[in-house]
């Protein structure tokens, strides 16, 4: 048993484990010490000194995030002189900070200003000593700047110890220290995989996706385009946390309503293209198995996952699943299948996704993605930026009633909606893959054991008393130590023990993806899942292969699984790139295409 140690704060007492630090103890007994640079998924690392408090006994005032809890100890989280050191720290940061709430990206999700408010600061007459320094927008996916980074390090921390992808240092000390890339080249021209788990931790409008907004609005302004909207899986499960409902709730219908009250002329849904995306890679995965083909396939809808793939680990883009991402598969739908069907130029179609993901707007804009003959995928907006635009043009979730999608790629079933959390995608394909190979339905549906927020997840299938074993891994640091794993199995024995891997950049899956409201804990990513595999369990079709919209999809227009023009329009290719700069090296698979 943990040995425990027992104190006082304001008064009141708690026993908390003899490691944890005031500030756990605090928050165990329901005290709210304020906080800057903290979060409770990182290590804390003291920058910003607005935690203090005091401790009897002790002369100065201790950072309550990582000091230690004592026997007996007895602290003071507020007083006057501590809220005073709070406001000359927050003070401090404010006079070299480019105060311009009403434009910035963070705006009402700012810990800073939350915090300045919270505080009384007054920033009326505040000398600054800002030197204003360049934005970075270098990168398609994301935009820093820095005369809005308070130096709280989250990002780098987040970026090395969760990612393991480095592409962001603290240069310099002191007065001169600043938020780098590799030399300063900018985050476009580095191993940043675009995932955006810096811009979900950065307590402020520091780091943000870059909008698309205004090209967005543009689109639904002119009267000559056709904008069809599809919305990702996870994005049901995160919106309506912004309009004050609880977390996890899905708002399917209300998510529905609002695009079309935006002006949205189409609503799609890309849960479709998510069934889409398992028929197609189910297929690969029986074929693969069936003719001894390259194991374990990896999955391959997420973005980052692909860029980091590409950048550290090329040699298994072999093992790769060749299909595009759903956000792909139906953007390159939209132009062909849908403007045929609606007898609608593709050229006047201007297609749309809201995504939970930063590294979606890099994904659209691979010069791969156009197998339409047009850009597929022409604007990605995040889940923040849809809140943005929706806050603008006063629509309140909330109070809209339950809409229907438009019929042609728009109904989905249960395994499509599961995409949205860590392990959906194995279990989505686990279910249609023992069908095609059994052609019996999985006795059970529910595959427990690669549910939840572990970082690596296995589990052992028995399809007709052959061994399947899979994996799942969710946070690129995860995913490095899972394929690290398996590159030593294969490159000993000439196999790996999986037959079946998937990878999620992001933790806890799209619900934690970089595009989703700002400040998540990894808590309450787990409770957005939970809210994905409730919906699934509610709906009619659970399995993509019952889905009656991609069986009519496969009948009118593609043929069958893995034929000429699924291969031609729904597949892809990889690249090996530089882990300095991020540049494309060489192709290291080629796009097949049957005949
Ligand atoms: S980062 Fe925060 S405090 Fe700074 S301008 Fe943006 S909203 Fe305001
Ligand atoms: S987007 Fe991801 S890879 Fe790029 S800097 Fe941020 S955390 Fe690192
Ligand atoms: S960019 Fe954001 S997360 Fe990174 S150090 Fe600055 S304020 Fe913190």
């Amino acid at each position: 048993m943990a040995e425990m140690v027992k104190l006082y704060i304001d008064g009141k007492e708690v026993e908390v484990d003899k490691d944890a630090t005031i500030l756990d103890a605090a928050k165990k007994v329901g005290v709210h010490i304020p906080t800057l640079c903290y979060h409770a998924d990182l290590s804390p690392t003291g920058a910003c000194g607005v935690c203090v408090v005091e401790i009897e006994g002790s002369p100065t005032p201790k950072r309550s995030c990582c000091t230690p809890v004592a026997p007996g100890m007895k602290v003071t989280s507020n007083s006057k002189y501590l809220r005073e050191i709070r406001k000359a720290l927050v003070q401090l940061i404010l006079s070299n900070h480019d105060v311009t709430c009403p434009t910035c990206p963070a705006n009402e999700h700012c810990e800073l200003q939350s915090l300045a408010n919270y505080l009384g600061v007054d920033t009326d007459g505040l000398p600054t000593v800002l030197e204003k320094k360049p934005i970075d927008e270098t990168s398609i996916a994301i935009v820093r700047d820095p005369n809005k980074c308070i130096l709280c390090g989250r990002c780098v921390n987040v970026c090395n110890d969760i990612q393991t992808v480095s592409a962001l240092t603290i240069a310099d000390r002191g007065f001169d220290a600043t938020i780098d890339t590799f030399f300063s080249l900018g985050m476009g021209n580095s191993a940043c995989v675009n995932c955006g788990q810096c811009t979900v931790f950065c307590p402020t409008g520091a780091l943000s996706e870059r909008s698309e907004i205004d090209l967005v609005w543009d689109a639904l302004l002119d009267p000559d385009k056709v904008v069809v909207v599809q919305e990702a899986p996870s994005i049901r499960a995160t919106l309506g946390e912004e309009f004050g409902m609880e977390i996890g709730t899905v708002t399917v219908g209300k998510m529905y309503a609002a695009m079309r009250r935006l002006g949205f002329d189409v609503i799609f849904d890309t849960n479709f293209a998510a069934d889409l995306t398992i028929m197609e890679e189910a297929n690969e995965l029986v074929e693969r198995i069936k003719n001894g083909g390259a194991l374990p396939l990896i999955t391959s809808c997420s973005p980052g996952w692909i860029k980091f793939m590409e950048t550290f680990f090329p040699d298994l883009a072999k093992y790769v699943s060749t299909c595009k991402s759903p956000q792909q598969m139906f953007g390159a739908l939209v132009k062909t299948y849908f403007a045929k069907e609606s007898g609608i130029d593709p050229s006047k179609i201007v297609s749309v996704s809201i995504m939970p993901c930063t590294a979606k707007k890099f994904e659209a804009r691979r010069p791969e993605m156009r197998d339409s003959g047009y850009q597929d995928v022409d604007y990605v907006l995040t889940t923040r930026e849809l809140v943005r635009m929706l806050k603008a043009a006063d629509i309140d979730l909330k109070t809209l009633p339950d809409e229907k999608p438009d019929e042609l790629m728009g109904m989905y079933t249960g395994a499509a909606t599961i995409f949205g959390a860590t392990g959906g995608v194995m279990e989505a394909a686990v279910r249609t893959a023992y069908w095609m190979l059994t052609g019996k339905d999985l006795p059970n549906l529910d595959i427990e054991a690669v549910r939840g927020m572990a970082g690596i997840k296995e589990a052992e299938l028995d399809i007709n008393g052959m061994k399947v074993k899979v994996a799942v891994a969710h946070g690129l640091g995860n995913a490095r130590t899972l394929l690290t794993k398996v590159k030593e199995q294969i490159e000993k024995t000439g196999q790996s023990e999986y037959a079946f891997i998937e990878i999620m950049a992001c933790p806890g899956g799209c619900v934690g993806g970089g595009g989703q409201p700002k400040g998540s804990t990894f808590a309450m990513r787990a409770r957005r899942g939970e809210g994905l595999y409730k919906e699934d369990r509610e709906l009619p079709y659970r399995k993509s292969h019952e889905n009656p919209a991609i069986i009519r999809l496969y009948d009118k227009f593609l043929g069958k699984q893995g034929s000429e023009l699924a291969h031609r329009l729904l597949h892809t290719h990889y690249f090996k790139r530089s882990n300095l700069d991020g540049a494309c090296v060489e192709a290291v698979t080629e796009k097949h295409v049957h005949h």
